[in-house]
């Protein structure tokens, strides 16, 4: 007879196994599928193994600039790439180790092998159809295998994977989705950029730092075009500043292909077409769905542009299952996933739960100088019918941002004139992803400029800048 649980949660990512754990936590029977890696994406291709190579890149900028502080390094400062790769894939590792603890730790079952709901509540594993894109990860120990599954709830977490521009597919060697440009064995001389969102700007600031010579192309009149358009600018001034080519309003029709090399042809808004030379090409123009083999049509599971259509407490058209995290659709974000996560299996538990809002979900690029936001931009504001103040405060006057000798950036704060509500922040500079929360707790109280008027912030802080963009925003910034 088939095992049953309570909850059956297909793929392990940061979505399904912050599910597995919740479940658990509230006395549910939890069964975990996994075909490829536990902790998913997120911390085995995406944001943890980046932000090490990241972070190995403002070591490097850091020992660059040694002298600046008063510290001499002889000789010159080079990467050690495959020690670069090395500790990514480490951490990486050390991460996916993790979540299977996390699973032991909670009871929850790990089945090893690729789900498919044959009706609901029932799931049959098997053997990957298709070979992992990716070295499978080890299956952690105890791990139940290939049978047949059943479930009162089913929670699709399956996650997304490189969107690929027709004839312009990755092909692994010469046009490289963000797995092969987490692990080069060597170091392009030049390298071409597809798409000037998060994934492509944070690769783009890596090789950049690392000395390679890199051009973004962007079809929108902006990078970052998520971002509020002033931040998205200083951002690019920046970064050019670094040494980035970015041509915007352009889009890549057609690649050439040599034995080491490949010749871009970059069509520009006014029709011309320049041909770029690169060693390789990063395509980053998005991601798309893993909807495919999951038994999603025979059930009758809607789908929306490519994503699982859900309602605020991710159940999907058919009830008993249900979906979270980038299967579900936008912002593609791990704590997206995460917080669906909790409000889906909450909400199974019969507990008083509220919908996501997504206008509250913070975003960050990882890029030198880092850019974060939540809620509108100054635009979206207006669009929206807001009557709006807006505050500005420089990084170049404070104090703590002086000292660390990274003072370049920007916080820009939009409030409602009449209510004086916070509607959105967005940041550019030193650690503002970390900064960035902040804002995210306060909009999430519904704060006016008041409420941060009376909040102390700490000093010699970069926080300081935020209360400085508020006060500014009522002509009292008092460092300006
Ligand atoms: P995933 O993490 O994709 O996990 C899905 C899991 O399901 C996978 O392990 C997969 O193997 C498994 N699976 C799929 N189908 C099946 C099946 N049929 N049976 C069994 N298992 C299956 N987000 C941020 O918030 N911050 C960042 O800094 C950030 N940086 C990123 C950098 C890069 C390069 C990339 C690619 C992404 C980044 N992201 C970042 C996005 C983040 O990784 C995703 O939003 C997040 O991983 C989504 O979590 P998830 O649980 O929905 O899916």
């Amino acid at each position: 007879m088939a095992e049953s649980y309570d909850v059956i949660i297909i793929g392990a990512g940061p979505g399904g196994y912050v599910a597995a754990i919740r479940a658990a936590q509230l006395g549910l029977k939890t069964a975990i599928v996994e075909r490829e890696h536990l902790a998913g994406i997120c911390s085995n291709w995406g944001c943890i193994p980046t932000k090490a190579l990241l972070r190995s890149a403002e070591v490097m900028h850091l020992a660059s600039h040694g002298k600046e502080y008063g510290i001499a390094i002889e000789g010159a400062v080079r990467p050690d790439l495959s020690a670069i790769v090395k500790r990514s894939r480490g951490i990486a590792e050390r991460m996916n180790g993790g979540v299977g603890l996390l699973m032991k730790k909670n009871k929850v079952d790990v089945i090893w092998g690729e789900a498919k709901l044959v009706k609901p509540g029932e799931i049959v594993v098997s053997k990957p159809a298709k070979k992992p894109m990716q070295p499978q990860a080890p299956a952690p120990k105890n791990t139940k295998g290939e049978g047949t599954y059943t479930a009162k709830h089913v929670i699709i977490a399956t996650g997304a994977r490189p969107r690929a521009l027709p004839g312009i597919e990755p092909d692994g060697k010469l046009i490289w989705t963000y797995f092969e440009a987490m692990v080069p064995d060597s170091l392009p001389k030049s390298l071409l950029v597809m798409g000037s969102g998060a994934i492509g700007i944070e690769f783009a600031s890596f090789y950049r730092t690392l000395g390679v010579d890199v051009t973004v192309v962007e079809l929108m009149p902006q990078i970052m075009p998520v971002e509020d358009a002033e931040i998205s600018k200083f951002a690019q001034k920046r970064l050019e500043k670094e040494g980035l080519k970015f041509i915007l309003e352009a889009k890549v029709t057609k690649v050439d292909k040599a034995a080491n090399a490949i010749t871009a042809h970059v069509e520009k808004k006014d029709g011309s077409v320049e041909k770029i030379t690169a060693d390789r090409l990063i395509s980053a123009v998005g991601v798309q769905c893993n909807t495919e083999n999951l038994g999603l049509e025979a059930l009758g599971v809607k789908l929306e542009r490519g994503a699982i259509a859900i309602d605020g407490y991710c159940r999907t058209s058919v009830p008993g299952v249900y979906a979270i995290g980038d299967v579900a659709g936008p912002p593609m974000l791990a704590h997206k996933a995460e917080h669906e996560a909790v409000i889906c299996v909450e909400k199974i538990a019969g507990l008083n739960v509220h919908p996501l809002d997504k206008a509250l979900v913070p975003g960050c690029t990882y890029c030198h100088p880092q850019v974060a936001s939540v809620g509108l931009t100054e635009v979206k504001a207006k669009e929206a019918g807001h009557d709006i103040r807006v505050g500005r405060f420089p990084f170049v006057a404070n104090g703590k941002a002086v000292a660390l000798g990274d003072d370049q950036g920007l916080v820009k704060t939009i409030f409602d004139k009449k209510t004086g509500q916070l509607l959105g922040a967005h940041l550019v500079g030193p650690e503002v992803t970390e900064l960035i929360q902040g804002f995210v707790v306060a909009m999430n109280l519904e704060t006016t400029e008041e409420e941060l008027f009376h909040t102390v912030f700490p000093h010699p802080t970069l926080s300081e800048t935020m209360k400085e963009s508020a006060l500014d925003a009522y002509g009292r910034a008092l460092n300006m």
